[in-house]
């Protein structure tokens, strides 16, 4: 799954727990609250990217104080995002992964670390990657090693530094910083070998140029990909989400819905690939029942209904 600022919007449509709201990159400037600097500088910022905006100003050394302004105030911003006590879409989406997927993630807000962090003795969560940093996430260069930012390596022992944010996307230099370039190293290698891909919430910005490569040339040309299945989850009209993703798309083999509960994994949790399969193997016609998931319960009552599941893998066999 590649993830983008939509998902935590969808999460959360009217702000996290203290009232926050999640930006999107078009309101970027006014959400996040740096309109005053922005005027200050006299710079245009309405219904601009903030990403490609803040290319331009890392570029241009008269802006190199208000950069600094940006990244303080964005990471004081992203840090101070919290999940609610129950659970939440992002709980839900880690329980109905498994180990052998991934999430690859462009958001700097914690909601997915904190989710990952509540739930894992319950399962074997999917694996994450943070594309462009993220104010939870901070790394050892030394060990290679990543955690909560603020504890330290539990190799060396030292305190892991803080992820960088805020790529200037238009240097295309996703190689610069070594923690970055793991995260996409690890993104290419399960790309090359996925059967299904889920684009969520993730609006694949035009100057993002590195990042669509990337996982274009890992995904490698669509003809060759005549079994595999692309999923996006998005608001925005289908046709237009298909001209973005085309690169992705083997001729028919994809599926759009603008409600995560609606997507395969909301459909069958922990159970994607083999309904998939079974929905496109001519012999197996028989269809995969739908098992939503429950969206109501509390902790208790989600852990036990997820519990099934994850015994029957535990004894391998897939109901
Ligand atoms: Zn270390």
């Amino acid at each position: 799954m590649i993830l983008g600022a939509g998902a935590s919007l969808q999460a959360f449509p009217t702000g996290e727990m203290k009232g926050n709201k999640l930006p999107l990159m078009c309101n970027f400037v006014e959400t996040v609250g740096l309109n005053l600097e922005f005027r200050k500088y006299g710079l245009d910022y309405e219904g601009k990217n903030f990403e490609d905006i803040y290319s331009d100003l890392y570029q241009n050394s008269k802006y190199e104080e208000l950069v600094e302004v940006i990244k303080t105030k964005v990471w004081s911003y992203f840090s101070k995002l919290e999940l609610p006590p129950n659970p939440t879409m992002y709980d839900h989406l880690v329980l109905s992964l498994r180990d052998k997927d991934l999430i690859a993630t462009f958001n700097w807000d914690p909601f997915l670390y904190y989710a990952c962090w509540r739930n894992h003795e319950i399962a074997e969560l999917p694996r994450v990657v943070y594309l462009h940093g993220n104010v939870a996430i901070g790394y050892c260069l030394t060990d290679m090693e990543a955690g909560l930012t603020n504890t330290k390596c539990t190799k060396c022992g030292r305190k892991y530094v803080p992820s960088q944010l805020l790529f200037p996307i238009k240097q295309k230099d996703y190689n610069r910083d070594p923690f970055i370039k793991s995260e996409w190293g690890t993104l290419r290698l399960f790309l090359k070998h996925a059967y299904m891909v889920t684009i969520f919430g993730y609006s694949a910005p035009y100057v993002d140029v590195e990042a669509i490569k990337l996982m274009k040339d890992a995904w490698g040309s669509p003809c060759s990909r005549n079994l595999e299945q692309t999923e996006i989850i998005d608001v925005k009209p289908k046709q237009a989400l298909r001209d973005v993703w085309k690169d992705f798309i083997h001729t028919h083999h994809y599926h759009v819905t603008n409600d995560f509960y609606k997507s395969s994994i909301g459909l069958f949790p922990r159970r994607t690939c083999e309904a998939e399969w079974n929905y496109t193997m001519p012999e197996r016609l028989a269809f995969y029942p739908h098992n939503p998931i429950p969206k109501n319960l509390g902790f208790k009552e989600l852990w036990e209904w997820y519990g099934s599941l994850i015994e029957a893998e535990n004894k391998e066999v897939h109901t």
